[in-house]
């Protein structure tokens, strides 16, 4: 079996990664923003790349401030995830895309086949993210990725266990696991608390020992009271570890 693989988040200020980068990590998650999005993004993803040799990268969906994350519904969002795409296609060591939808499933598949049309390598890049409302839904998330024609999913635990319990978690990693490529966001949380927002590592309830074995590859998706520096995060990164 392939070596696992997790790793950590970071936006792209070298006084950010360059900080978070001094654990040795071999993957990193770039929280963008879309202040990233111009023909300055190439070349400052070479630099950090070249910087740190063992590295791969994934590009999660930038953020507008204060807006929020780009959709793919959103009148921009074939345009945004089309430019992410060149980048995998062009840098062998970024690998993957995190993608926000939306919520309006049929704009959603819509938007989802003129990407595809646009660009079809970006099925090998994209993982979609049960990022919210109905898609917290194990068959509404995984009939809606079908119905985009991707085939990566970005699933994120605490989200989904804030509305279930731990077997319905381990069962929707068992089958997501069979039926996509499945990244991870890792955090703790408690069982059908109703509340998504990811808890550091050990906080909650649900047993990250167990989650881990049935995840090849994700990065720890906890906040940090500073998120610049990151401490609570990276010492998660360590926690996580030590259940391997
Ligand atoms: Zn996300």
């Amino acid at each position: 079996m392939e070596k696992k693989r997790l790793g950590i988040k970071a936006s792209l200020d070298p006084d950010e990664f360059n900080h978070k980068l001094k654990i040795k990590v071999g993957l990193l998650e770039i929280f963008l923003r879309t202040t990233d999005m111009n023909d300055e993004l190439p070349g400052r993803i070479q630099s950090l790349l070249k910087s740190y040799p063992g590295i791969q990268l994934t590009l999660h969906t930038p953020i507008r401030i204060p807006e929020g994350l780009v959709n793919l519904e959103d009148d921009d969002g074939v345009e945004v995830y089309s430019a992410l795409c060149d980048i995998c296609e062009e840098e062998k060591r970024v690998i993957g895309i995190i993608m926000h939808a939306g919520d309006d499933r049929k704009k959603i598949i819509a938007e989802a086949k003129r990407l595809l049309k646009k660009k079809p390598r970006c099925a090998d890049f994209i993982h979609v993210e049960n990022c919210h409302g109905a898609l917290y839904e194990l068959e509404s998330f995984r009939s809606l990725v079908k119905e985009m024609g991707m085939k990566k999913v970005c699933f994120d635990i605490s989200h989904f266990a804030s509305c279930h319990n731990e077997a319905q978690l381990l069962a929707a990693l068992k089958t997501l696991g069979n039926e996509f490529e499945l990244y991870s966001h890792i955090s703790d949380n408690f069982y059908d608390a109703g509340n998504p927002f990811p808890k550091n590592i050990g906080q909650g309830v649900v047993d990250l020992k167990r989650v881990l074995e049935l995840i090849p590859i994700g990065i720890v998706e906890t906040y940090s009271k500073d998120e610049s520096v990151g401490k609570e995060m990276l010492d998660d990164y360590q926690k996580l570890l030590t259940l391997l």
